[in-house]
């Protein structure tokens, strides 16, 4: 059975955006994974088809009225898939939640736009809030296309090679050591000899000791979690 997303969105226009491109796009031309919109706006009751309200207690901006979005989430058959809402104040993705993700049957995406969502759809619908990282986007649509692209991509089947993606960033919890490619030499820069040594031991201490060094460097909060 394929991998199956249904996206709940104002702007069901944006999909499959680049997603029905490149590895994504091939994978679902395959029938790897399958998408569908629902258009949150179809649930309006009014005849101005709206969607939002002010907020209560004042302040600026809109929310999603629970009412609409709620029948547009009750549209949709019940099944086994976890119903994510994509909000900054989610739990931040990880790449492990992606490969957990990717082991179910799907997903079902909510995004947010305006202020955001009224508290009581969240709670009343059990959806789970999923942040992209700290910095507020204009709507969660870019956002769900981002974690469906890191899905997408470790599906069984949709990498070439299997063993690509094993040793990407994150999946050891470290960052990934540098790579290099022909030519062997470019505006004077050569390739560390030891990786052309055809030493595969020794290939892959130095990728390792590589990938430390830089995870140090940069992410040192991901050493830390490793000593956990
Ligand atoms: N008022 C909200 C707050 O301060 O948390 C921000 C709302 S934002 C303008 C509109 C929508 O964009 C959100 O409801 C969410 O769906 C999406 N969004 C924005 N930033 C995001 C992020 N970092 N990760 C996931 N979704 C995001």
């Amino acid at each position: 059975m394929s991998f199956r997303a249904t996206i709940l969105t104002l702007y069901p226009d944006m999909f499959p955006g680049f997603l029905g491109q490149s590895l994504s796009g091939k994978a679902m031309e395959r029938g790897d994974w399958s998408l569908e919109t629902v258009q949150i706006r179809d649930f309006a009751t009014d005849k101005h088809r709206s969607v939002d309200d002010t907020p209560s207690g004042g302040g600026a901006g809109m929310v999603l009225r629970p009412d609409i979005l709620g029948q547009a989430i009750d549209s949709i058959a019940s099944d086994e898939r976890p119903r994510l809402l994509m909000s900054p104040r989610g739990k931040p993705l990880t790449q492990a939640r992606v490969r957990e993700l990717a082991d179910g049957s799907g997903v079902v995406i909510v995004c947010g736009r305006f202020e955001g969502v009224d508290q009581r759809v969240i709670d009343g619908r059990n959806l789970e809030e999923v942040s992209i990282g700290d910095y507020v986007l204009s709507g969660g649509e870019p956002a769900a296309m981002i974690l469906l692209d890191a899905v997408v991509r470790v599906l069984p089947g949709v990498m070439g090679n299997d063993q690509s993606g094993v040793h990407e960033s994150f999946e050891s919890g470290l960052l990934e050591h540098p790579h290099y490619t022909r030519p062997a030499e470019w505006e004077g820069r050569t390739i560390p000899d030891v990786l052309t040594s055809g030493n595969h031991a020794k290939i892959e201490k130095w990728r390792h000791e590589e990938a430390l060094k830089l995870t140090q460097e940069r992410r040192p909060d991901l050493i830390q979690a490793l000593k956990k």
